[in-house]
């Protein structure tokens, strides 16, 4: 068909008028026929049953019932009115009650004629009540395009208020496809629908619309998915290639003596495989001549940092300097430490920058970075200041990507002409399907495997009435001269009430673990930031030997004497933050436990999440239980990616089908890397038109 119809304006639809027109636009975003005709329903009703009055149940989910209004009135209420209906058929009576639009609705109901009214029954006394019906005069039910499986479209409480029903709607997209001949064009190969099996694309949105059955139903909605899925994964993927073509990015083909030294002769311990394979990928990456980015990803103490430090030798090899940039000064201090501490023998020169570095010392940095006698340079986002300018960076590390936004990347970018190579390094585990759609832009490296010899961390629920126990723990493990967390939540909305009771908790500890005997540490975010340090640096030598604490100890912190974390009001804490706040203990060789607590009151989600926690310590399948209890939109980052904005496709439901996607996108840029061929022009020309409409496509920043 003619591709320019269906960019016609809505309103020259039959049956939308400037009014309709404007409240499409506004409500759900329907500017053009195309925009109506990718309004996919939420879900389906079977509307092929009829219900007698007589027969209606408290409780049952929508039904369908055939009556007439014998009787109309507005009752007065509280809040404003309601209009009432006596609806009757040959066994009895109900009512249909609106709240909202009386007016448009008192004007439109006919008395006495018979309806189909469609709806939620509720039971008041003894009449049933059906509050906002959908309805239809039966003479018009009965020639309408009918099909078994009834489509329900997204609405806003304005639209129904305004009479643009779900009835409206359907009758709406029944116009579209008389206007159009339902001659809709393809946006596939033939070869790829052909070895899918799929449902051609005209097909397909006449069954998402008016499914003839069940069967059908799921096949169009198999397809839309899957082509949905399918140019999303072609769009990322063609970016990262065109990236590769286009940002050019320093060779680093050398492995020199730096890097061969380390390996040979200062390496603390063998590499794990995991860890081995992730260098390779970034040796790979960083040699091919295009600018790498690369997501690391490895769960708590799967051993990061040694990569990240190998990577940054080749870099030194190659004649070129590096950066750390940590989330924190805790964080970046640590980095610091630990690295200069494993790089003594290779005599580089390693500093730390962050806020409060002196003055002097800054002076210094900046003029050795800027003669380049300065190699490796460790810190927090002061590394990110103008005024901090390097001889030549060639690979910025960013530790704890979500603590740490792209538009930060961007700006080590422009430090340079040449970019460097960016590795970002994070331990929130994302499954893998996601974060390709997370972070199409990234490549991604996982570290799967813990170092040899960890000890799993011991895990178990405790409920608060148990706490005298708990406590005894406490104190044998510490008699043993190990250290303890104790953790509460801190949740925005409730603070003050949260910081009350982690001030009653570290009360109560205290009166439990009184001086001289124990130390205790506090460290809280309405703490002044010198003050935390200073209580999180007395933890971190040993002189406090309990660490009570917000969640702002959740990321990275590396004490390895501290054997166990106690989480206070468990059930509060999402499944992530659980497993991150687990992964502070378990750093060194002692044997380490995990003890949540709670009070009896659970409810089913956070039955399942203490029940995760106690069963597993694998990062990827709590990530996993996780986006199943919670969906994607909370898992973090989605929200600024978009990529909840997906119009059918599930990114958790559907997972299979966003890996048979890609499966096929990248099967297709290998066959055929410039849509060239005859046979994908479908592709070549749906792919064009969304890249122009980036508000239908949105999900790609
Ligand atoms: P994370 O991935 O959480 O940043 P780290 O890099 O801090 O983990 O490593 C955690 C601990 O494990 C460190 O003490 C580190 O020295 C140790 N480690 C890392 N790799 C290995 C290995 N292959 N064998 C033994 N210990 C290792
Ligand atoms: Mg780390």
């Amino acid at each position: 068909m003619n591709p320019q119809l269906l960019q016609t304006p809505i309103d020259y639809l039959k049956g939308v008028g400037p009014g309709r027109a404007d409240l499409l636009r506004k409500e759900l975003g329907i500017h053009t026929y195309q925009d109506l005709i990718r309004l996919f329903p939420n879900r389906y009703i079977d509307r092929t049953g009829y219900y007698k009055i007589r027969q209606l149940q408290e409780n049952s989910s929508e039904v369908q019932v055939v009556g007439r209004i014998v009787h109309l009135k507005t009752v007065a209420q509280k809040r404003g009115k309601r209009l009432v209906a006596t609806f009757r058929d040959d066994t009895g009576e109900m009512e249909l009650v609106w709240f909202r639009g009386h007016k448009w609705m008192k004007e439109s109901l006919k008395l006495n004629v018979p309806y189909v009214v469609f709806g939620k029954c509720n039971r008041m006394g003894n009449v049933f009540s059906m509050p906002h019906p959908e309805m239809e005069l039966l003479s018009e039910h009965e020639q309408s395009l009918r099909t078994a499986m009834q489509p329900v479209y997204p609405s806003t409480e304005k639209l129904a208020s305004k009479g643009i029903s779900n009835r409206v709607i359907n009758k709406l997209m029944q116009q579209l496809f008389i206007e159009t001949g339902g001659r809709f064009s393809e946006t596939l190969s033939a070869p790829l629908i052909r070895e899918l099996k799929l449902l051609p694309m005209r097909e397909a949105l006449f069954n998402i619309h008016f499914p003839k059955d069940q069967e059908l139903l799921a096949r169009a909605q198999f397809r839309l998915k899957f082509e949905e899925l399918f140019f999303i994964q072609l769009q990322l993927l063609i970016r990262n290639l065109v990236h590769k073509q286009k940002i050019k990015g320093y060779v680093f083909d050398r492995v020199g003596a730096l890097f061969r030294d380390f390996f040979d002769r200062h390496l603390p311990f063998e590499l794990t495989g995991a860890q081995k394979r992730v260098i390779r990928e970034i040796r790979h990456d960083m040699g091919t001549g295009a600018q790498m980015n690369r997501l690391l990803q490895g769960d708590v103490g799967s051993g990061k940092t040694i990569v990240a430090l190998m990577s940054v030798l080749l870099a030194l090899d190659n004649g070129f300097q590096a950066c750390i940039v940590a989330p924190t000064e805790i964080l970046a201090t640590q980095h610091f430490n630990g690295i200069a501490e494993l790089v003594k023998p290779l005599g580089i020169n390693i500093k730390l920058l962050t806020g409060s570095t002196r003055a002097s010392e800054r002076k210094v940095i900046h003029e050795e970075l800027e003669n380049g006698s300065l190699h490796i340079l460790a810190g927090t986002h002061a590394i990110l200041e103008d005024k901090v300018r390097f001889h030549n960076l060639g690979l910025a590390v960013i530790d704890e990507q979500h603590r740490f936004g792209v538009a930060q990347r961007a700006k080590l970018w422009h430090k340079n002409t040449t970019p460097p190579h960016i590795l970002v390094m994070t331990a929130t585990p994302i499954p893998r399907t996601l974060a390709m759609s997370l972070y199409g832009d990234l490549d991604i490296s996982v570290i799967d495997e813990l170092p040899p010899g960890r000890k799993a961390i011991k895990t178990v629920h405790r409920y608060d009435s148990n706490r005298l126990k708990v406590f005894a723990f406490i104190r044998d493990e510490i008699a043993k001269g190990r250290q303890v967390y104790v953790v509460y939540p801190l949740i925005q909305e409730s603070e003050k009430m949260d910081y009350k009771d982690l001030m009653d908790g570290y009360a109560s500890i205290e009166r439990e673990f009184p001086k001289p005997q124990y130390q205790i540490s506090i460290v809280h975010g309405q703490m002044k930031p010198a003050d935390k340090d200073y209580e999180m640096e007395r933890f971190l030598r040993g002189e406090t030997q309990i660490m009570v604490a917000t969640t702002v100890i959740e990321v990275g912190v590396n004490v390895p004497n501290a054997s166990v974390m106690i989480i206070e009001s468990a059930e509060r804490f999402g499944l992530s933050q659980l497993h991150q706040l687990r992964g502070r203990v378990g750093r060194g060789a002692e044997q380490s436990y995990c003890i949540l607590m709670t009070g009896h009151k659970l409810s089913a989600d956070s039955k399942t999440r203490l029940e995760t926690m106690t069963r597993t310590n694998d990062g990827f399948e709590i990530a996993e239980a996780d986006l199943k209890l919670r969906g994607p939109g909370d898992i973090m980052g989605t929200q600024q990616s978009g990529v909840l904005h997906l119009n059918i496709a599930d990114i958790v439901k559907d997972n299979q089908i966003l890996k048979l996607a890609r499966q096929y996108a990248q099967q297709l840029l290998r066959d055929d890397p410039s849509l060239s061929a005859e046979r994908n022009l479908p592709i070549r020309h749906t792919y064009a038109q969304i890249s122009k409409k980036k508000n239908i496509w949105n999900y790609i920043s």
